[in-house]
């Protein structure tokens, strides 16, 4: 058995769900590790001999991150299509097309590679837990080789057979329905915690809410937690429908209704949250601070993926939830760290608590509140404490 005391902390942000904003701040704190858990958190001058000590300077430290959302087994670029929805081309989904062309041409090492990449950039800034959905295959092989991959690097993964509805089956939607419900299913579950769905009436690629439920049941049948991706381009069923079900998240939430906030406040579904989406589509955000207000549960993601948001940053997702969804700094950081946690329905990350993970983040600042003050700023990282 190893153990570290982290001192000289200015800021410890616990997110145990005490004091403003559920936050759990307190200064003059020490936190010690023993063997990747958190053993004991109090006042510096009370802690334990430890193995070995690192001194932070003076700066806040955080749960890390924990990104509930993300697409990060994908080869190719769609740049041009960024630049060309600036220049004022409404997103509809079907560049997810693009996406899946290239993915099925790149080998299992260009997708390990950059699958690799990409998490070791998230933790470059911050993020020690990142979900991972398959979604560019759309094939039973190619489906399972994301999953597969993905496994590698997290245990939070999920299934996205149902993305869109590959170009192969446009003129035969019910076909692609039965694969993805059944053989592709199958061939996936023993890769997969969760099944999703891009339950989209406004796009053509996506899946109507008949369709979406379909998917869910069987995912369930199968053994797989629920996730929805729904009301992203306009007010849909999506996230009645996960109510409904029970799922752990439904992510966008773009556009909701008041009959959707009150079925969130009743239900135990988590609101993900993706202001990077809204940034990167210039769609409107939307009113995180009315959602708290009403009782609802959130979450914050990046959404990192090719075509609608292409930053794998929490820190810059914290920023937009502050400046753009009326959240305060504070109710930020809870969503991005135990909201997400919640998402996920984990408790062991997310938070810092005696028993669970010793996920660190520290910043270059004293206090959670420079993650949206000094916004652009790469002052977050997590935290090695290997010898
Ligand atoms: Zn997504």
């Amino acid at each position: 058995m190893s153990s570290v005391v982290v001192a000289g902390i200015g800021e410890l942000v616990t997110c145990d769900g005490t004091g403003t904003d559920g936050l759990g701040a307190r200064s003059g704190a020490a936190v010690v590790v023993e063997d990747g858990l958190v053993a004991w958190i109090g006042p510096q001058s009370a802690a334990p001999a430890a193995d070995r000590r690192v001194d932070v300077g003076g700066r806040a430290v955080l749960p890390g991150f924990v990104d509930s959302h993300a697409h990060l087994v994908f080869a190719g670029d769609r740049g041009d299509e960024f630049a060309a929805r600036m220049a004022g081309t409404p997103y509809d989904g079907g560049g997810i097309g693009v996406s899946v062309a290239s993915t099925r041409a790149a080998t299992d090492d260009e997708l390990r590679a950059l699958l690799a990449a990409r998490v070791a950039e998230m933790r470059a800034q911050g993020t020690t837990t990142v979900e991972v959905k398959s979604g560019y295959g759309l094939t039973v092989e190619d489906e399972v080789r994301a999953l597969r991959l993905a496994r590698e690097v997290t245990q939070e993964t999920t299934f996205l057979g149902a993305h869109v509805v590959p170009a192969e089956y446009a003129a035969d939607r019910a076909a692609y329905l039965d694969l993805v419900t059944g053989p592709m299913l199958a061939a996936a579950a023993p890769y997969a915690r969760w099944v999703d769905v891009f339950c989209e009436p406004h796009s053509a690629h996506a899946f109507t809410a008949e369709e979406a439920r379909a998917v869910l049941v069987a995912g369930r049948e199968a053994g797989l937690g629920l996730r929805v991706h729904g009301n992203q381009l306009g007010p849909g069923p999506g996230v009645q429908l996960a109510v409904e079900l029970g799922a752990a998240s439904v992510d966008h939430c773009t556009y909701l209704s008041g009959a959707d906030v009150d079925a969130l406040a009743a239900g135990t579904t988590v609101a993900t949250l993706l202001p990077g989406v809204e940034f990167s589509t210039r769609s409107p955000y939307p009113d995180a601070a009315a959602l708290l207000r009403a009782g609802v549960d959130i979450a914050l993601a990046t959404d990192c993926n090719p075509g609608t948001c292409y930053s794998s940053s929490m820190p810059f997702v914290i920023a937009l939830a502050v400046r753009e969804m009326g959240l305060t700094p504070g109710q930020a950081v809870h969503a991005a760290t135990a909201g997400s946690a919640r998402s996920l329905r984990r408790d062991d990350v997310g938070r810092l608590v005696v028993g669970a993970r010793a996920d660190l983040t520290v910043l270059d600042a004293p206090s959670h509140v420079h993650l949206s003050y000094r916004a652009g700023v790469p002052i977050a990282r997590a935290l090695d404490l290997r010898a």
